[in-house]
């Protein structure tokens, strides 16, 4: 692989593969000096054109963990919201020769452009509301570590749907590892093509209990320009997954932030079914496996020795 910017271009092989690399990391995060030297004297850049705490902290702990260089440039709010911007930008950051670089970008096919723009190897961080691929790596490895296969495995993605590049990304990484995916959320917040991908859709929480994995997307307000929704407050009475909408034994998770009330209620994240801490620490040990398959790509053991 030479860049990573959708879950279109990984199969099931690769993923294997950096889950590998990734468990190996996990090791390193382990330890009291949680650094080995596979990128010393590389330089990673990590762009990002829109918010973000975990995506871009993680992202910033494995080039580091990794030993590179790393550069971090946010512009939210900035004027950088055209391509040709953008193009500029990646441009002249190239010119200090970076391994990779790291973009988050309000603009679905962002990355992609990037990627023509320079020699460095190009991960997505997340591009509006396209996909987002490190985040659904890290919730397989997540899951996989919980469950061991995903193979049969029921997964119903519950929430705004419509706007979100992790259930874009979530439906072709867990499809490819053997789940079955259901996707669940207000006819107005299902986009009309998702049957294409393979999936179900539900428009009622009824068979929730079907469910190995309920897996909630945060409402993409920044996304919305229409009322997708009668009122928040509506979507949280049939939509919100609380505790007493769980059943004992069904896992829960959520990429996060989390609104907390509406998509999901207080006893929900705190309930031990939920794996939203996991998912966070996971980011750090598949970033860096990322991070090492697209620049250094040799056996996993030279990589933590
Ligand atoms: N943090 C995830 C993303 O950037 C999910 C979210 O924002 O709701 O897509």
């Amino acid at each position: 692989m030479k860049h990573l910017l959708s879950i279109e271009d990984v199969s099931r092989e690769d993923i294997e593969r950096l889950l590998a690399r990734a468990e190996s990391f996990a090791e390193v995060s382990g330890r009291p000096i949680k650094k080995v030297p596979a990128l010393r004297g590389r330089t990673v850049v990590n762009l990002f054109y829109e918010a973000s705490t975990r995506t871009s902290s993680s992202f910033e702990l494995a080039a580091k963990r990794l030993s590179a260089d790393v550069v971090n440039i946010r512009s939210a709010g900035s004027s950088v919201d055209k391509g040709e911007s953008l193009k500029d930008t990646v441009q002249t950051l190239s010119a200090y020769d970076p391994a990779a670089i790291v973009i988050r970008s309000p603009h679905a096919g962002a990355a992609q452009l990037v990627a023509g723009w320079t020699p460095a190897a190009v991960i997505n961080a997340g591009d509006g509301k396209h996909e987002h691929p490190t985040q659904a790596l890290l919730d397989v490895f997540t899951l996989r570590r919980r469950l061991g296969s995903l193979d049969g495995t029921r997964i119903w993605i519950v929430g705004d749907v419509l706007h979100s590049r992790v259930a874009r990304s979530n439906i072709l990484a867990l499809q490819r590892m053997g789940a079955n995916v259901t996707v669940c959320g207000p006819p107005t917040l299902i986009p009309r093509e998702i049957e294409a991908l393979g999936c179900e859709a539900a428009v009622t929480l009824d068979r929730l209990e079907e469910a190995d994995v309920v897996y909630v997307l945060r409402m993409q307000k920044e996304r919305m320009h229409d009322a997708f929704v009668p009122s928040l407050r509506e979507y949280a009475v049939r939509y919100q997954i609380n505790a007493g909408r769980l059943r004992p034994g069904q896992l829960l998770m959520h990429p996060g932030p989390v609104n907390r009330g509406v998509e999901l209620s207080a006893d929900a994240i705190d309930s031990p079914q939920a794996l939203i801490g996991e998912q966070v620490k996971a980011g750090v040990a598949v970033r860096m496996a990322v991070l090492y398959e697209l620049l250094v790509g040799s056996p996993v053991l030279a990589a933590v020795a």
